[in-house]
C-alpha cells in the first residue's frame, strides 16, 4: 500500500508543511496553522489532508473520537525527491547555471557558505573540460547550437 504520489499541490505542500512541523496532529490543528496564513475554509483544508491520505502522503490513525495524521515521508527526503526530479528533467549542461541560480537567490549563513566551499572543493578534483548531454534528440538545444 505505502507506494506515495509526490505529486502535490500547493496547497497540498501547506499542509504538508505543517505535519512535518508538527509531528502527529489532528485536523483541527492544522486548520488552526493555515488559517493564519490562508483564508482557506475548514472544508476546504480537509479536501486537502483527504487527498494526502489518498496519495499516501498522511496516514491516519484513530485515537477516541480524533483521528490523527503524520506523514509517511520525512521533509528532507520529499524534498530531495523533488529536487531529483527537477534535475532530471533538466539538460546535464544546465546543472552549474541551475545550482548557481539556487545560490544566488538564497540567503546563506558562513556556516552554509562554508559547507559549500568545502564541496566545491571536492568537486574540483572530479570536474571536466565539458559536460556531456545526455537528453534525448529533440528535448534539449544541446545540438541547435
Ligand atoms: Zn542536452
Amino acid at each position: 500500500m505505502n507506494r506515495h504520489d509526490f505529486k502535490i499541490t500547493a496547497s497540498e505542500w501547506e499542509v504538508m508543511r505543517t505535519v512535518w512541523a508538527q509531528g502527529q496532529v489532528t485536523s483541527r490543528m492544522i486548520i488552526e496553522v493555515l488559517q493564519r496564513k490562508k483564508e482557506w475554509g475548514a472544508a476546504t483544508i480537509k479536501t486537502f489532508i483527504g487527498r494526502l491520505v489518498k496519495k499516501g502522503m498522511l496516514t491516519t490513525e484513530k485515537e477516541g473520537k480524533k483521528f490523527l495524521y503524520s506523514a509517511t515521508i520525512g521533509e528532507d527526503e520529499f524534498i530531495r525527491k523533488t529536487l531529483d526530479e527537477i534535475f532530471e528533467n533538466i539538460c546535464d549542461k544546465d546543472n552549474g547555471r541551475t545550482i548557481a541560480a539556487l545560490i544566488e537567490k538564497s540567503l546563506l549563513s558562513h556556516e552554509d557558505i562554508d559547507r559549500l566551499e568545502r564541496m566545491l572543493e571536492m568537486k574540483k578534483k572530479e570536474a571536466v573540460e565539458e559536460v556531456p548531454c545526455s537528453c534525448t534528440p529533440g528535448q534539449c538545444r544541446c545540438e541547435v547550437s
